[in-house]
């Protein structure tokens, strides 16, 4: 059988679905395939992943997308990055890595993890543990 590109896009967003133990409905379908359909890892907003659903003639609202994105992070298949206290961006990545974020065009790429060294981290607090550290090194024109 012939596949085209969007045949595999839908297959590698089935796969990662079930990866995740999700249910695949035609929405979180079509948005899986926009997510990871070429293979790549890629850093969304839900506004950004609604426009680029809506060019892709998909019917799903913004509401929609941003319910599908938080449960795409509770099954484990991305990670939020809050850059903004109020932005929230979505990466398909899940290994710890830093990210630089992009001021001017409000972009978040990943970093190189192997250059970040973390010396040491402030104790947490009684009956707390760390459960991550997320590493947003922030960019402007020099
Ligand atoms: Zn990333």
């Amino acid at each position: 059988m012939h596949l085209t590109a969007s045949d595999t896009g839908t297959e590698r967003g089935a796969t990662w679905l079930k990866a995740g133990g999700l249910r695949p409905t035609r929405q979180r379908l079509a948005l899986a395939a926009l997510l990871v359909g070429d293979g790549q890892n890629r850093h969304v907003t839900a506004e950004s992943l609604y426009a680029l659903s809506s060019s892709a003639g998909e019917k799903v609202s913004l509401a929609t997308v941003y319910n599908t994105l938080r449960a795409f992070c509770d099954a484990g298949l991305m990670n939020e990055v809050v850059v903004d206290g109020s932005k929230s961006y979505f990466d398909t990545r899940t290994d710890d890595h830093p990210h630089f974020y992009w001021e001017d065009s409000h972009r978040l790429t990943d970093a190189s993890a192997e250059e970040l060294e973390i010396a040491s981290l402030p104790q947490a607090p009684e009956g707390m543990a760390i459960s991550r550290v997320d590493v947003v090194i922030r960019l402007r024109k020099a």
